[in-house]
This record gives C-alpha cells, sequence and structure tokens, in this order.
C-alpha cells in the first residue's frame, strides 16, 4: 500500500526491496542508515516501465525511453551516501530520467530541484512523483550541464550523466562546504568524482569506476564531440 510519502510497505515488492538492501548495498559498503532507509522504502519498480517491473530491484540500470536508463541501485545510493545530507540541505540533481533517485533524495534533504534535458521524461517523472507524495521536489526541464542557476546555492550536487570534465557552473553552484558528485571520463568509462567546495577551493577525491549514459548539453558532449 503507497502512503502519502510514498513509502510503500507491505507491497509486493518489499521482499525485493529488502534484499536490495542487504545483498547490493550493505555488502557493499553503504553504511548510512538514512540512505538504506530510503532505498527500502522508495518504491523503484513504479518508476520503471511497467514491461520492466519484475526486473526492478536487480542488480543493474533499465531502460526508462529516449535511450536512457534508470541508475543500477548501488550507483544511486553510493552517490546518494556521497553527499552526506543531514536533512536540511537543498540539492540539485542533474538528469532526472525516471525520477527515482530524486525520490531517493527527497527523503534525505529538505529540497530538491531536478532538471532533466527531455521533456518527455521529466512529464513522467512529475507524474509519478506527485502521484507518490514527493511533494519537496521540482522538476524542470533543461540544459543541466549548466546548472540551475537560479535557485543557486546547493548543498548538493549528483550527476546522472557521464561529463567529460567537470562543468564549472555546477562548481559556482554549490554552496561552501557543499559537495557536487559527478562521472568524468569517457563515452564508455569514467570516475566517480566527489568535490568538495570550501571557499574559493574544491577539493577532489576520486571513487569508483563507472559507466552512465553521456551528459547532453551545452558544458556535456553536444560541445565536446
Ligand atoms: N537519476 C535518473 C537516472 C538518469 S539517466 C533516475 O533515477 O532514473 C541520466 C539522465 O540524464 C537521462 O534522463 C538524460 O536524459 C539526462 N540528461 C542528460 N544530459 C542532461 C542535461 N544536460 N541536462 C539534464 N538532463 C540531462
Amino acid at each position: 500500500m503507497e502512503t502519502t510519502n510514498g513509502a510503500s510497505r507491505g507491497d509486493a515488492y518489499a521482499a525485493a526491496r529488502e534484499a536490495m538492501v542487504r545483498y547490493q548495498l550493505q555488502r557493499r559498503g553503504i553504511t548510512d542508515a538514512r540512505v538504506l532507509q530510503a532505498m527500502r522504502e522508495v518504491p523503484r519498480h513504479l518508476f520503471v516501465p511497467p514491461e520492466w517491473r519484475d526486473e526492478a530491484y536487480e542488480d543493474r540500470p533499465l531502460p526508462i525511453g529516449e535511450d536512457q536508463t534508470i541508475s543500477q541501485p548501488y550507483m544511486v545510493a553510493l552517490m546518494v551516501q556521497s553527499l552526506g545530507l543531514k536533512g536540511h540541505e537543498r540539492v540539485l540533481e542533474v538528469g532526472t530520467g525516471s525520477g527515482y533517485q530524486a525520490a531517493v533524495l527527497s527523503r534525505l534533504a529538505a529540497k530538491v530541484y531536478t532538471v532533466e534535458y527531455f521533456a518527455t521524461l521529466a512529464e513522467r517523472a512529475r507524474e509519478v512523483l506527485r502521484r507518490l507524495g514527493y511533494d519537496n521536489v521540482e522538476v524542470i526541464v533543461g540544459d543541466g550541464s549548466l546548472g540551475l542557476p537560479q535557485y543557486a546555492p546547493y548543498d548538493g550536487i549528483i550527476v546522472a550523466a557521464a561529463a567529460p570534465r567537470v562543468p564549472p557552473p555546477l562548481k559556482e553552484q554549490l554552496a561552501d562546504g557543499g559537495r557536487l558528485v559527478i562521472p568524468v571520463g569517457d563515452a564508455l568509462a569514467q570516475d566517480l568524482l566527489i568535490i568538495t567546495r570550501h571557499g574559493e577551493t574544491y577539493q577532489e577525491e576520486r571513487s569508483v569506476p563507472c559507466r552512465f549514459v553521456p551528459l547532453l548539453g551545452q558544458e556535456g558532449w553536444d560541445a565536446a564531440c
């Protein structure tokens, strides 16, 4: 049954979700209790196309249309955990896709702005987020490679698509002490970077190797190709 905050306890997929948390997340070092709880609650199967519903809790990305994918559960948990959210933050996500990661973020931060390049995907995500009651998420259609200056600064920024380099506007839109999580590399392989802002200094840490769909737009592959 769905509740107003989107938590679905006792639905047909609750056991699959619990197994996902235990075997895909906890075993691989996801330790933040709030992140684990959010992943236990958000009904991932409602964010994938109906024909993929039974695969929703498998250890991989799935197609969502427009040649795009919903990220692997572990990658969502790792990126979100990397932001170190406590609950009061304003977060920007670049690449709404299905809206799933935005829903997870909405459980962990005060406000989530998420930008999607394709209006079709944004519309679908907006509708499922509204239906499930995730009302602290705002979906905006646009080129998120430029960030979202109108609501900056952000305590956390997650980019869910692979960038050729770190887009300068995203660094500029970080609050002091804020973190940016972004896959950077070429089209086939990237490293997940975690960048923390201290005043005008940016500290960069390399997390895991990963593979995301390409970041489009001005600071994405449009300009690089
Ligand atoms: N976070 C998503 C996964 C998204 S996959 C989820 O939970 O389902 C990456 C998404 O980034 C795709 O939907 C793609 O259309 C979008 N994207 C790519 N370049 C973008 C850009 N410049 N601005 C906004 N969205 C972009």
